[in-house]
C-alpha cells in the first residue's frame, strides 16, 4: 500500500498529491505549518503544536477552516491510514487558491495537508560526538517585518542562512537577531550552558517557541536545574561550557564547535546528555 497524505479532507496517494499552481502558499509563501512527532501512536505535544499553529494563523490573519480538535483527529486518522505510530508530521495551512495579485480576499478558501513521513534530520554520530555550527552573516526577521514567532510558509530568511552553513560544510547556522544577539538556528532553538545554569534567549530576541524549547524548559524546572531565558551575545556562545540544539525533528543535539572555535571540552558535556536523556524518557513517559 502505497503512502497516503490527507488534502482538505480527502486521502490522495502521496505521489499524485497535488496543489495548484494559483495556491497563495506557493505564489506568496502565504501560509503557516507545523512540524509534529508522533512517538508510539500519540503525537507528542499536541496541544502546543495546536496552539501554535492557531496563533501563526491569528497573526497573518488566516482562518483555518477547521477546529484544532478537528485538524487533531485528521492528523491521527492520517497516521492510522499510514499504520505509522513513530513519525514526523506535516501540518500546512495555505491561504489557498486565487488570483495573480496579493490581495488574500481572493483566495476563496484555505488548503490544508497532513503529510506523516519518516524523519533523521542529522546522522546518529553528531549526537554522540556532537555537531559543528556556524554564525551567519544574514540576521533573522525583524520581529515588527515578519515575526519570527509566527511558523509561516516564509522561510527564505532562514534557507539563506542555512545554505550559508552548507558552504561552510556544517549542518546548522545560528542567527543573530537585528540588534547582533543571538535569536536561534535556521531550524532549531539554542540553549547553552554556562556554570551549571542553563540559558536560552528569550523569544524576544527573534526565535520560534519551539515546543522541544518548551520541554526543555519544564524539564530544568522539574529537575532544579537552574534555566533562564537571558539575552546571549555571540560571545556568550564562544564561552559556553556546553551547547545543544533543540527542535521537533532534531529533539536534542549536542554542538561542540562554533564557527571553528571548540565549545567547553570539545565533547558533548553532561547537563546536555543528562537533558537529551530526560527528554528521551518524557517522550516514552507520555506515551504508556
Ligand atoms: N526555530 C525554527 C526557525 C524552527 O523552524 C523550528 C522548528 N523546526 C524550531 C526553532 C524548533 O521548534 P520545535 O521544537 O517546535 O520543533
Amino acid at each position: 500500500m502505497s503512502a497516503k497524505v490527507w488534502i482538505d479532507g480527502h486521502f490522495v496517494p502521496r505521489d499524485e498529491a497535488k496543489v495548484s499552481i494559483f495556491d497563495h502558499g506557493l505564489l506568496y509563501g502565504d501560509g503557516v505549518f507545523e512540524g509534529i512527532r508522533a512517538y508510539n501512536g500519540k503525537i507528542f505535544e499536541c496541544a502546543a503544536h495546536m496552539r501554535r499553529l492557531f496563533d501563526s494563523a491569528r497573526a497573518i490573519r488566516l482562518t483555518i477552516p477547521y477546529t484544532p480538535e478537528e485538524i487533531e483527529k485528521f492528523t491521527y486518522e492520517t497516521l492510522k491510514t499510514n499504520n505509522m505510530s513513530d513519525s514526523y508530521i506535516r501540518l500546512v495551512v495555505t491561504r489557498g487558491v486565487g488570483t495573480l495579485g496579493l490581495d488574500p480576499g481572493n483566495c476563496k478558501r484555505p488548503t490544508v495537508f497532513i503529510i506523516t513521513e519518516l524523519i533523521r534530520l542529522y546522522p546518529h554520530e553528531m549526537y554522540e560526538n556532537g555537531m559543528s555550527v556556524i554564525t551567519a552573516s544574514v540576521i533573522r526577521n525583524h520581529p515588527n517585518a515578519l515575526s519570527p514567532r509566527i511558523k509561516s510558509l516564509n522561510y527564505l530568511n532562514n534557507i539563506l542562512a542555512k545554505i550559508e552553513a552548507a558552504d561552510a560544510g556544517v549542518p546548522e547556522a545560528v542567527m543573530l537577531n537585528t540588534e547582533g544577539f543571538v535569536a536561534e538556528c535556521t531550524a532549531d532553538n539554542i540553549f547553552i550552558v554556562r556554570n551549571g545554569e542553563v540559558l536560552t534567549p528569550p523569544a524576544s530576541e527573534g526565535s520560534l517557541e519551539g515546543v522541544t524549547r518548551g520541554a526543555i524548559i519544564n524539564i530544568c524546572r522539574g529537575s532544579a536545574i537552574p534555566i533562564h531565558e537571558r539575552r546571549l551575545e555571540r560571545h556568550d556562545l564562544y564561552i559556553a561550557d556546553e551547547c545543544f540544539l533543540t527542535g521537533t525533528a532534531a529533539e536534542v543535539i549536542p554542538v561542540t564547535k562554533i564557527d571553528g572555535r571548540p565549545i567547553g571540552t570539545g565533547k558533548p558535556g553532561p547537563v546536555t546528555k543528562r537533558l537529551s536523556e530526560n527528554f528521551h524518557k518524557l517522550v516514552r513517559l507520555v506515551q504508556n
